[in-house]
């Protein structure tokens, strides 16, 4: 029988020291310190931001700015914008964290839910070969907390050394469309 893997169940969660009011992924994109928010990078509508409870370091999470359940319920352009900053987060991870794999997915539903977020979501979690969950692993918020703030730099400078526009792909497959995003 194989065992169905995935790592993304793991949600992320508040920082005790710093307790939100309301749904985090709305909240953190709209305060003024990205870095202290942990968030990574941003597009035109949506936005990286590192998971605070990583099941690998540089477990980062694509989030759409607007408040939605379900990929049905997200306009052409927002799925588009996702889809194109999930590439870039790939690109930065494999410039300067240099997996050896990636998981991504999401989870829908209460029954497929790791945690209470019902902010849609898209996991992008690295992998190397002969990896365990990282968290038992180091043990400790203190050196979570270090090792995010490590990952965060690693992350950051990997979306700063790529292109700010990703490349649209083949021009043969129609239009190609402007895609742009901040570190
Ligand atoms: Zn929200």
């Amino acid at each position: 029988m194989d065992r169905i893997y995935a790592p993304w169940r793991i949600e992320w969660v508040e920082r005790e020291s710093d307790p939100i009011d309301g749904c985090p992924f709305c909240v953190l994109p709209e305060r003024e310190d990205d870095r202290e928010s942990r968030i990574v990078a941003r597009s035109e509508r949506n936005y990286v931001l590192l998971n605070n409870a990583p099941y690998n370091p540089g477990h980062a999470m694509v989030i759409p700015n607007e408040h939605r359940e379900d990929p049905t319920d997200l306009g052409d352009a927002v799925l588009f914008d996702h889809a194109k900053l999930k590439a870039a987060t790939l690109a930065a991870l494999r410039r300067d964290v240099d997996p050896d794999g990636v998981n991504t997915g999401q989870n829908l539903g209460t029954s497929a839910a790791g945690g209470s977020v019902d902010h849609l979501h898209t996991h992008v979690v690295p992998r190397w070969d002969g990896d365990t969950n990282f968290m038992p692993v180091t043990g400790g918020t203190k050196v979570i907390v270090e090792a995010i703030d490590r990952t965060y730099e690693h992350l950051h400078a990997g979306f700063a050394a790529g292109d700010d526009v990703v490349d649209s792909g083949d021009a043969e497959a129609g239009e190609a469309v402007e895609f742009e995003f901040d570190v």
